[in-house]
């Protein structure tokens, strides 16, 4: 993602207030994801908003544990109390050093809107999330945009 104009700044942090963060809102726009490896990081899907790199200011980094997913991206998370941090793309690409957090680890979650599900062919059957209009992408859609071979 290329720089763009900051909209707002966000606070964040920890269940247990180990690792803190301020991240500037360039979008107010989020995703769901479902492939396996979210379900499996998540419990459910990851509700994710995309930041570039420079826009989040951590504190507390000691207590950030990582680990490369896939060759495509690394995930972190609070060693301390184990709330997942972000997702991190490392493969060299367009969306290289891109950070996705889960919305739920802001401080204030509201007023954001839910535009895309991505590997929607993955949901699990047993939920889907209300409202209609959103831009979905199966698994195949997501390799051919992103070229995620061997991935999820
Ligand atoms: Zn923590
Ligand atoms: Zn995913």
């Amino acid at each position: 993602m290329n720089a763009a104009v900051v909209l707002e700044t966000r606070a964040g942090g920890c269940l247990c207030g180990a690792v803190r963060f301020e991240a500037d809102l360039v979008s107010r726009n989020f995703g769901a994801c479902h492939c396996a490896m979210c379900r499996r990081w998540t419990g459910s899907a990851l509700l994710g908003m995309t930041f570039p790199l420079g826009n989040v200011r951590w504190s507390g980094e000691d207590h950030i544990a990582t680990r490369q997913s896939s060759p495509w991206a690394m995930r972190a998370w609070c060693r301390d109390c184990g709330t997942n941090l972000y997702f991190r793309v490392t493969a060299d690409s367009a969306y290289a050093g891109d950070i996705e957090l889960p919305i739920g680890i802001l401080d204030d979650a509201s007023g954001l809107t839910m535009t895309n599900e991505i590997y929607i062919d993955h949901k699990p059957d047993s939920f889907a999330y209300a409202g209609a209009g959103r831009k979905q992408m199966t698994r195949q859609d997501c390799i051919e945009k992103f070229s995620l071979l061997g991935t999820a």
